[in-house]
C-alpha cells in the first residue's frame, strides 16, 4: 500500500522525504504544492525534479475522500458527505459569510460520548478519522470551492472541529491536522480562526493548551452536575468544577481571552431562569471579577428519537438577557442550511440512510451539484 501524503504534516512530510533520500526543503515545497495549489498529481509539480516525481509516484499518493453528496443550500451554506468506508460516512458544512468562511470538519465518524441531544451521538461510535482523513475535508472543501468560484484567493478563513465526533478523543490524529491548518506553508489559518470545540474531555484539553493552543470551544449545556451528567454522560466522569478549573488553565495559552461556551437550548430541560442565574454563578466564581468566557446560545435542532423540543425564541432571547445583562457576553447561533439539515447535530452519517435522506432532500427541496459514489 502506497502512503498518502495528507496523512502528514509539514515536519512528518520531512521525515518522509528524508527517508526518500531528498532534501528537507523538497517537503516544504510538495507540502505547498499539495496544500496551497491542491495538486494531487505528481506530474503537476513541476519544480520538483522528474526522477522524485517518479519515486514519489510508486510510493505515495494524495488521495481526498470519496464524495458521496454535495449540496447547496439557498444561503450558500454547502454541505459534503464524505464515503470513509464500510458503510460509515462524515459531513463537513461550508458556511459563507461577510467576512470569513467557516468550514465545520468532522473528526470522528459517530461519537462515543453520547449526548442526548445530538444525533452523532445517539449513533454510536464507529471508529476514529485518521489525519489524512480530517485534512482531506478542509482539501477538498477549499480547492473545489476555489475551482467553482474561480480564484485562486483562500476561501475557508476558520476551521471549526464542531462536525461528527468528539475531537480531544481523536487526539492523536487531530493535533498533525491542526498544525496543517496553521502552517504558513499549509493553510496559513491563525490560532484564532481555528477552534476545538469538546465536550470537556479535561487532560487532553490540557494537553492541546500546550501542543497546539487553538481557540476552544466548551459545550457546556448544562450550570449544575446532575442535569449535565444527564444531558452530557462525559460529565460523570470530568464534573463542572474540574471542567471550568481545565477552562481557566487552558486560557493561559490560548489564543484569545476567552472560552466559549456552547450551550444547546433544550425546552423545559435546561432553559430556565433558574438555569441561567446558576450559569451566571458558575462564570462569577471565576476569573477575578474579569470577563474570561462567552456563551454561544444554539437553538436546539430536534430529531425524533431525542424525544427533546427547541426552546421557544422568547425562552431564547430571555435567557440570552439575563446572562448578558449579568456582564457576560452571550450570542444566539443563528442557523444557517436548514433547508439542507447542514445545522449542528444533525449530522448523522450511516451512508447508506444518509446517502437515501441526502437523495430525498436533493428532490425536495436542495440543488444537488454532483453525486458521486
Ligand atoms: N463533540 C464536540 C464537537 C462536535 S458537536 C462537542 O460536543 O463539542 C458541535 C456542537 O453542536 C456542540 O456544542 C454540540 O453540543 C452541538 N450540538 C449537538 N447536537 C445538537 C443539536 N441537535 N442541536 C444543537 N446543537 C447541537
Ligand atoms: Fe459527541 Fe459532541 Fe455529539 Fe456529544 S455533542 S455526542 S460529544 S459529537
Amino acid at each position: 500500500m502506497t502512503t498518502n501524503l495528507l496523512d502528514f504534516d509539514l515536519e512528518g512530510l520531512t521525515a518522509y522525504c528524508e527517508q526518500l533520500g531528498e532534501k528537507r526543503f523538497r517537503a516544504t515545497q510538495l507540502f505547498r504544492w499539495i496544500h496551497q495549489r491542491g495538486a494531487s498529481d505528481f506530474d503537476q509539480m513541476t519544480d520538483l525534479a522528474k526522477s522524485l516525481r517518479e519515486k514519489l509516484k510508486s510510493r505515495a499518493h494524495i488521495t481526498a475522500l470519496p464524495v458521496v453528496t454535495e449540496h447547496v443550500s439557498a444561503d450558500g451554506t454547502v454541505k459534503w458527505l464524505f464515503d470513509v468506508g464500510d458503510g460509515n460516512a462524515v459531513e463537513s458544512v461550508f458556511i459563507p459569510e461577510d467576512d470569513r468562511g467557516t468550514l465545520c470538519v468532522s473528526s470522528q465518524a459517530g461519537c462515543a460520548v453520547g449526548c442526548r441531544f445530538c444525533s452523532t451521538g445517539h449513533q454510536g461510535f464507529s471508529r476514529n478519522l485518521d489525519t489524512g482523513e480530517i485534512l482531506a475535508q478542509l482539501w477538498y472543501a477549499e480547492h473545489s470551492l476555489r475551482k467553482r468560484f474561480g480564484t485562486e484567493d483562500r476561501i475557508i478563513s476558520n476551521v471549526v472541529m464542531m462536525g461528527m465526533g468528539e475531537p480531544l478523543q481523536n487526539y492523536s490524529a487531530l493535533v498533525p491536522a491542526l498544525r496543517v491548518m496553521l502552517d504558513d506553508h499549509g493553510y496559513g489559518l491563525s490560532r484564532r480562526r481555528v477552534t476545538v470545540s469538546t465536550s470537556g474531555v479535561v487532560p487532553m484539553m490540557d494537553r492541546l493548551s500546550q501542543d497546539c493552543a487553538v481557540a476552544l470551544a466548551v459545550s457546556l449545556h448544562a450550570p449544575n452536575d446532575p442535569l449535565r451528567d444527564n444531558l452530557v454522560p462525559l460529565n460523570r466522569k470530568y464534573p463542572i468544577a474540574e471542567l471550568l478549573d481545565a477552562c481557566e488553565r487552558y486560557l493561559e495559552f490560548a489564543p484569545r481571552d476567552f472560552i466559549t461556551f456552547e450551550y444547546c437550548m433544550l425546552d423545559g430541560v435546561n432553559d430556565q431562569p433558574e438555569h441561567a442565574r446558576q450559569l451566571i454563578e458558575l462564570v462569577r466564581a471565576r476569573g477575578d471579577g474579569k470577563s474570561w468566557c462567552k456563551f454561544n446560545l444554539i437553538p436546539f435542532n430536534p430529531f425524533p428519537a431525542s424525544g427533546l423540543l427547541r426552546s421557544s425564541a422568547a425562552r431564547v432571547t430571555e435567557f440570552a438577557t439575563m446572562l448578558s445583562n449579568a456582564g457576560i457576553v452571550t450570542t444566539v447561533r443563528k442557523t444557517r442550511g436548514d433547508d439542507i439539515d447542514a445545522a449542528c447535530g444533525q449530522l448523522a452519517g450511516d451512508v447508506k440512510d444518509r446517502t437515501r435522506a441526502a437523495e430525498r432532500m436533493a428532490k425536495q427541496r436542495t440543488i444537488p451539484l454532483k453525486q458521486v459514489s
